[in-house]
């Protein structure tokens, strides 16, 4: 696990960087950008770009620019570039006063395409969609030409400025690149540039009808702002000529280098970005922050920090072939992270009642609980004992197993931080025969320290005190899939639906009631919790689980922990 202290990361992206350096390529410039698309919230896959871009820019003393990479107004909203700038604060990273705008640059990608038509390089092609598409060829045929590859110059800026002015309908005419049908790369037979679209934007409302393609307007983009490495996934790989050419007729001087590495995907979610609109829009989550989904928002609500995201995108490391990275790992790094800042508190999640027989009815005394067993530093807090007391439900069981180091008849238990006692006896309701209430007895000279003769007491369980403990809802999350890779075409299928438990009548110890939302706690054997930032309120506390304390990955990592 990369943390502070260990050496900085190295990959081939970060190795073709400090070449560059070495041989003065660029004149040392470390120029890069994230370039998110607004048209919904980044996940835990655009989070290990963020780490890298940002993280790269940060370790050779370079810069990241944050570009909105708005140039298809379809699902693009102002509500998501705020997400977009949250979420990349929350995690940690500045880009100080480099926020730019794809669509900023219309005006300008419109003058060099009009530049390309000049050169004889672009053209008005008036062929429908389909029959484009047939003429593309395939892998193993030519394309043919397009009728109108060879209109004049004079007609070509015709055509495109009247495109420009709105007297065409959509998928009238389209700009295309004039590169080579023939060419064995199917990304360079004349690829279209421009198209017709009447859909207002929400930056630039109905000043163009005609929208770059992303082909066109990315490389351009990162030439206008100087940007030398430009890290994108490997679905482009097959663009990295197209970009390279667009580049090579346009820009003069320093030119951006197009990068790929591998995409991350994580079992038992889904990162596309279409998938995960389509859970958010059919409700199949409370919202783009539902704390289940792997979105920043969502984890962020859920109670993850930034530091364990950033740990796992650094654990994960830059690949450059397509993966798998079990989830586990993700919330391996939440609970290594969690371990060290969480303080510990008692809350009982399914409570049963205990009467203490042999202690005053009206008493009260505090015992003094460290909230974190290594650190010392971080302080104690008072705990309240009384005589009714709630434990968990599952800390008793009536006809219990050897092992079974907890209550039951004839045991003693160990109350965490206060008294050993003895089972007594249990009250059960007439009707349904549960359990409704246990007895037990107190041995007052273990207040301080282990029984005075010597007697072992095996187990520890938590508990919490009736009258000052604190009503609270707690809603228990699991994976959103019951499948490590769900399927593409019908994946609801494959959707968890034990993902969300929610518990009413928990209590949790006195004092939490008025904790601020967002705030984090190891509930003492039970896991991490974090109070919800939406629903909780001061004395109605609402809190989610962040992980349970069992870990699977170190377990699965050879229990190396
Ligand atoms: P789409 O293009 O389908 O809307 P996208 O996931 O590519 O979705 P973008 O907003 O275009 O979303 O992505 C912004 C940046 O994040 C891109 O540079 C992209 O390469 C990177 N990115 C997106 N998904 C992942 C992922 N799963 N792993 C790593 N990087 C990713
Ligand atoms: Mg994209």
């Amino acid at each position: 696990m990369t943390q502070g202290g260990n050496p900085p990361p190295s990959d081939f992206i970060r190795d073709i960087i400090e070449d560059d350096l070495r041989t003065g390529k660029n004149d040392g410039v470390v120029a890069v950008r994230f370039p998110p698309e607004p048209n919904g919230y980044i996940h835990i896959g655009h989070a290990k770009s963020v780490c890298l871009n940002f993280g790269i820019a940060a370790q050779y003393g370079g810069t990241c620019n944050l570009r909105m990479d708005d140039t298809d107004p379809a699902g693009e909203s102002l509500e998501f570039v705020q997400s977009i700038i949250d979420d990349i604060h929350w995690l940690g990273f500045d880009w100080q006063d480099r926020l730019f705008y794809a669509s900023d640059y219309f005006e300008q990608l419109y003058q060099f395409a009009v530049q390309l038509i000049k050169d004889g390089k672009a053209y008005v092609c008036s062929l429908d969609a389909d029959e484009i598409r047939e003429h593309r060829g395939s892998f193993t045929e030519p394309g043919r030409e397009s009728p109108y590859r060879n209109r004049s110059v004079a007609e070509n800026l015709d055509l495109f400025a009247r495109m420009r002015a709105g007297e065409f309908a959509d998928g009238e005419h389209v700009l295309r690149a004039k590169i080579d049908m023939a060419a064995p790369n199917i990304v360079m037979r004349d690829p279209v540039m421009y198209r017709i679209k009447r859909e207002p934007h929400y930056r630039t409302g109905t000043d163009w009808v005609i929208y770059p393609m992303y082909d066109f307007a990315h490389c351009l983009s990162d030439a206008l702002e100087g940007i030398t490495y430009s890290i994108c996934t490997l679905e482009f790989e097959n663009n990295r000529p197209l970009y390279d050419w667009f580049v090579e007729q346009l820009i003069t001087g320093r030119r951006p280098r197009q990068i790929e590495f591998a995409r991350l995907n994580v079992s038992y979610t889904v990162l596309s970005k279409r998938r995960l609109i389509e859970l958010v829009e059919n409700k199949y989550v409370s919202g783009w922050d539902d704390p289940r989904m792997p979105t920043v928002a969502g984890m962020r609500r859920r109670g993850y920090t930034p530091e364990a995201i950033r740990n796992f995108a650094a654990a994960i490391g830059v690949a450059k072939n397509d993966n798998l990275v079990d989830i586990a790992l993700l919330e391996h790094c939440v609970r290594e992270d969690l371990n060290e800042r969480a303080p510990r508190a008692m809350a009982v999640l399914r409570p049963l009642r205990v009467v203490i027989d042999n202690y005053p009815e009206d008493k009260v005394e505090e015992f003094t609980a460290p909230n974190h067993p290594q650190k010392p530093e971080m302080g104690t807090r008072p705990v309240p004992f009384s005589r009714v007391l709630y434990i968990e439900r599952d800390d008793f069981m009536e006809d219990p197993p050897k092992k079974y180091h907890r209550l039951g008849p004839g045991r003693e238990v160990r109350l965490r931080n206060a008294y050993v006692v003895r089972y007594a006896g249990m009250v059960k309701n007439e009707a349904t025969g549960a359990i409704e209430e246990i007895h037990c007895i107190c041995d007052f000279e273990t207040r301080n320290g282990p029984p005075a003769d010597g007697r072992k007491i095996p187990g520890v369980i938590h508990w919490v005190a009736a009258a000052q403990a604190v009503p609270a809802e707690v809603r228990l999350y699991d994976r959103l899939f019951r499948v490590p890779e769900p399927q593409d075409d019908d994946y609801k299928r494959d959707l968890n639906p034990d993902s969300l438990e929610i518990l009413t009548g928990c209590y949790l110890e006195a004092g939490l009631g008025e904790a601020a939302p967002g705030t984090r706690y190891q509930f003492e054997r039970l896991g991490y919790f974090c109070v919800d930032i939406k629903d909780s309120r001061t004395g109605r506390p609402v809190l989610n689980r962040i992980v349970p304390l069992r870990d699977s990955w170190a377990k699965i990592a050879g229990g190396g922990r």
